[in-house]
């Protein structure tokens, strides 16, 4: 992939010096490591030690004492001052009382719009609210009602199964179809222009997963956007887990609506409020399903009937998490301090490292990866598939060694996250996964499922 056609060819700023990766941008939000990964562990401490990032690290609760966590993609880490921002929150409740709402009540915009900073997203179309489930609900069914004679919503079969749910019980409710694009479990979808596919004037909506949450493939939203519209449909991206990951540009790209969570790569906590993204033309033309308070015009003069507001506050339903979105504060501001490009090219380095060393000593013991090959269609985790995947994460949690996931039938999901994870990690937790893969223990337990 040499970044034909592509915004911000070359190698970005900011990057020189011994042993940088160079990162090139290819349209959609791809990117590629042309630099070597480290060949040693020498070489991964010295990349540490040059890392223009460290500072980042230092903002979050990690000693280097503790097991690697190469599970930030399901939980990031807690920033260091994340439990002042939220004493502060309750602070003002303590001393404020009611009269906090004069400034909470402006809270999950202006957050909103900060999270929207990290998504390519200009002020005035994001706005913290709810949980990510329910604001695909909302979002979903704001655009099936705008595409009233459409029978058909696209999925794609292989997406996080909340996505899948919501479509399903949307579907069944309003009378519609599901069809799925022909995804590749590993690679993902790749949207062909030149082709129909799954897209024609029977589709109201198109709902996608930004990067997979199992094989970690990037969709191109650019071109799945742009092949939506070709066929008249709106678009609903999930982007759990790509906000504050890999760069996206939703003003730029096209999207229409999108959502997600915080508290994977946004670092805010479990069970943090979710945040939404309509597409500032939109938002006048789409009604969501949730007729509450919080989305009514001249909110306090309680009137008789739903009338709901302008702009993207009529997304929100009833009162917002106050102490949930401090914590969303905390969780994205050392990201906002140094920006989604640097994020990414450190992401992109830490990945490579990590296939690098999966291909050397996982493969030669019955590992596979199980992301796309291509390093411009890789999000910020790997799969790595291997019968015995369930046993080893569940060993090396309990020796206290690496923290990484299993997903069903036989992944094992390692995420290096940019703002703390360090590229000796990298290299050690593959080390400890060799040696969890070849332990007695694990050889002889039973495989959770069979191999795929
Ligand atoms: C993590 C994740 C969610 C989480 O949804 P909740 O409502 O917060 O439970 C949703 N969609 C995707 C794609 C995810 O990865």
């Amino acid at each position: 992939m040499g970044g034909a056609g592509g915004r911000g060819r070359g190698p970005p700023e900011g990057l020189a010096g011994a042993g940088a990766p160079v990162v090139d941008r290819v349209p959609g939000y791809r990117a590629v490591v042309t630099s070597a990964p480290p060949a040693t562990r020498d070489e991964a401490r010295a990349r540490d030690d040059h890392d223009p990032l460290a500072a980042v690290r230092s903002r979050f609760a990690a000693d280097g004492a503790e097991p690697v966590y190469l599970d930030g993609n399901s939980l990031g880490r807690q920033p260091l001052d994340a439990p002042a921002r939220v004493a502060a929150a309750l602070e003002q409740w303590r001393t404020r009382l009611v009269g906090g709402w004069d400034e909470w009540i402006e809270r999950p915009g202006q957050v909103g719009d900060r999270v929207g900073r990290l998504l390519g997203a200009a002020a005035g179309q994001v706005v913290i609210s709810d949980s990510t489930t329910v604001n695909l609900y909302k979002l979903a069914s704001a655009a099936l009602d705008a595409r009233p004679d459409r029978p058909v919503i696209v999925a794609d079969p292989h997406d996080f199964p909340t996505v899948r749910y919501v479509l399903q019980g949307l579907a069944e409710r309003t009378g519609r179809r599901l069809r799925w694009v022909g995804s590749d479990p590993a690679g993902g979808w790749v949207p062909d222009a030149s082709a129909a596919g799954p897209l024609g004037d029977d589709v109201a909506l198109v709902c996608l997963s930004g990067v997979n949450f199992r094989s970690g493939a990037v969709l191109d939203l650019r071109a799945a956007a742009a092949a939506a519209h070709a066929a008249g449909a709106l678009t609903l991206w999930d982007l759990s887990h790509a906000a504050g990951c890999v760069p996206v540009d939703l003003d730029g790209d096209g999207a229409d609506l999108a959502v997600g969570c915080t508290y994977k790569y946004l670092n805010a906590g479990p069970g943090a409020p979710a945040w939404l993204y309509v597409r500032e033309e939109l938002q006048s033309r789409l009604r969501q399903p949730i007729w509450g308070w919080w989305g009514q015009r001249d909110q306090f003069a309680m009137g008789e009937r739903y009338d709901p507001v302008a702009g993207i506050d009529r997304f929100q339903a009833g009162t917002p998490p106050i102490v949930g979105v401090a914590a969303v504060e905390a969780g994205i501001q050392p990201l906002l301090e140094v920006g989604i490009e640097a994020l990414w090219r450190k992401t992109a380095a830490l990945v490579a490292l990590l296939a690098a060393r999966v291909a050397a000593r996982l493969e030669p013991l019955g590992a596979r990866i199980a992301s796309p090959g291509d390093p411009a269609r890789r999000g910020g985790h790997l799969a790595v598939a291997h019968p015995r995947a369930w046993p080893a994460v569940r060993l090396l949690i309990e020796q206290r060694r690496v923290v990484a996931d299993f997903r069903p039938p036989d992944v094992m999901r390692l995420a290096p996250v940019a703002a703390y994870t360090r590229y000796v990690d990298v290299w050690d937790a593959v080390e400890h996964i060799a040696e969890a893969l070849a332990d007695p223990r694990v050889q002889l337990a039973v495989p959770a499922r069979r191999v795929t």
